[in-house]
């Protein structure tokens, strides 16, 4: 079977025609890059603006009654500026008349269009001059991803319309970040996903097209092990599973878009990050969990979050009574929280709390379960961070574990609390919030 490439191109990856001419020759060096999906223009340089941000701005101008004259020019501006530099150096780029196209959207936009329809033009116009660049078919997505009346991304109904519309096509460029969703008497209106989300048009691709890969290019060469904020120069991830990924992201790693990473997961298609400014760096690949080998007494990543409130419930001989842990968590259910993590010995049970969660309900909480669970004492402990270590290659050695809280002792941080989930692949630590960096630095120096 022929290998098929869904390649989706980042903001800043298409932010300029420089940009546009690295993406051209990535995307030939490789006859298996058949399907392309590319975000609108990011920012060039720190002070910049992204064209998605310009076209929100402009909706909200319109919406106020405000000319949006002004914002709109700096938007053809970047347009204008790409596709008269390309038509210089390629010839097919002479025939695209890009001012018929910005001449449309800002008439739509003045009508009063909505957001949604305001802001997809950004990867619509980006997908129009890359097929054009390319020579590659302009697939609209509004065609083929559909969202349902209330919303939702409908699955089936997307798979099928891609798959059936994509699978004849040799080479197409399919914008990111939107589709269209059906209202009323079925009439199609444009739908975008969440910021970010032409990572998920690329997965849905990916899937639709049963891609062998799909590469994700940014302007970083993967994942790396820890935040560089904190950490100085951590080393990049070569190969995370997607256990390990989820587990990162949901400790706080910036990662891919939340929802990009199921429909491949699903259909077992590696994600590769890449780096569209160091194309030769082989940056992250993400692969099923079955696929990864085991990296025997490594570890992944470390990730973690500040600012949460630990609860500590102790009561005698807990383990015996019937329903203890219900109560407990009926009483966060009532004041409309959720809790990350339960840790739990034999006769204590702590409940690990975001702030932003508890924020003036925490007096109203301890008085409902010292009223309800009846406990010997309540322990609360403000200010805590949580650092997670993550590493499938925990799972079968020992020592690991040992060997953090030996990082953390000799560092002077101490430890208030310890949770190893039950996937084996991730070692939680709470510290607090004075320790979090710390604590994190001196994993990460052990490990490596
Ligand atoms: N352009 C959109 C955004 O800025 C979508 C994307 O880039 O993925 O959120």
């Amino acid at each position: 079977m022929e290998n098929i490439i869904v390649a989706k191109f980042g903001g800043s990856s298409l932010a300029d025609a420089h940009q546009f001419e690295k993406v051209k020759h990535i995307v030939e060096s490789n006859p298996e890059r058949k399907y392309i999906v590319p975000s609108a223009p990011g920012k060039r340089h720190g002070k910049d603006y992204k064209i998605t941000d310009l076209l929100y701005l402009c909706h909200t101008h319109v919406q106020q009654g405000i000319p949006f004259d002004d914002v709109f020019k700096i938007i053809a501006e970047r347009y204008t500026e790409i596709v008269e530099e390309l038509s210089g150096r390629y010839n097919n780029m002479k025939d695209l008349d890009i001012n018929h196209y910005l001449n449309v959207i800002k008439k739509d936009i003045s009508e009063g269009a909505s957001s949604d329809y305001t802001a997809s033009r950004g990867e619509y116009l980006n997908g129009i001059i890359l097929s054009t660049l390319l020579g590659y078919e302009f697939i609209d997505p509004a065609d083929i991803i559909l969202f349902d009346e209330n919303g939702c991304l409908s699955s089936e109904g997307t798979q099928e319309a891609a798959h059936s519309r994509l699978i004849k096509i040799n080479k197409a460029v399919i914008p990111g970040f939107y589709g269209s969703q059906c209202q009323g008497q079925c009439e199609r209106h444009i739908k975008t996903f969440s910021r970010g989300g032409s990572d998920v048009t690329g997965a849905i691709v990916a899937r639709a097209v049963n891609a062998s890969l799909y590469e994700n290019w940014t302007d970083v060469s993967g994942f790396l092990m820890a935040d560089p904020r904190i950490v100085t120069s951590p080393h990049p991830i070569k190969t995370i599973t997607y256990r390990e990924l989820r587990e990162l992201s949901y400790m706080g790693a910036t990662v891919l878009h939340e929802d990009s990473v199921f429909p491949v997961r699903e259909a077992g298609i590696p994600i590769n990050i890449k780096n569209t400014n160091m194309p030769q760096e082989p940056g992250t690949l993400i692969v099923s969990d079955t696929k990864a080998t085991n990296n025997i007494g490594t570890i992944t990543g470390i990730a973690g979050k500040k600012d949460f409130t630990v609860i500590t419930i102790e009561k005698n001989l807990m383990n015996t009574e019937l329903g203890f842990c219900r109560k407990l968590l009926s009483i966060l259910e009532t004041h409309g929280v959720v809790f990350e993590n339960m840790p739990a010995g034999i006769d204590s049970v702590s409940l690990v709390i975001a702030d932003s969660q508890i924020k003036n309900k925490l007096e109203n909480i301890l008085h409902d379960i010292k009223r309800q669970c009846n406990p010997d004492s309540i322990e609360v402990l403000p200010n805590m961070a949580l650092v997670a270590t993550v590493g499938r290659g925990m799972s079968q050695s020992k020592g690991v574990a040992a060997k953090i809280f030996d990082a953390l002792a000799k560092n002077t941080v101490n430890i208030r609390m310890i949770n190893q989930g039950s996937s084996e692949i991730n070692i939680i630590v709470g510290v607090e919030n004075n320790d979090f960096e710390k604590a994190i630095r001196s994993i990460y120096e052990t490990f490596m």
